[in-house]
């Protein structure tokens, strides 16, 4: 037994089921569409590789390159 739910975006059909990835939206597509702009520029932050790959190492890199920037700063 499955129910059919409307696409909230473009009103077709879509069996809600596992299968059915993007439900109660019948494709990513319509998923985004209704879901807006603000939340694909948080997606694009999430998906970014850059955030979880930061090492330790890293960090005290970039840390000491912006107290460095904040010394350069003060100095003008
Ligand atoms: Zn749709």
């Amino acid at each position: 037994m499955s129910s059919i739910v409307k696409c909230p975006t473009c009103q077709k059909d879509v069996v809600w089921q596992p299968e059915s990835e993007y439900r109660p939206f019948c494709s990513k597509r319509c998923q985004m569409i209704d879901l807006g702009e603000w939340a694909s520029e948080n997606n694009r932050i999430a998906q970014s590789p850059q955030v979880s790959e930061i090492s330790e190492a890293d960090l005290d890199k970039m840390e000491a390159f912006l107290t460095q920037q904040d010394n350069d700063f003060f100095k003008n």
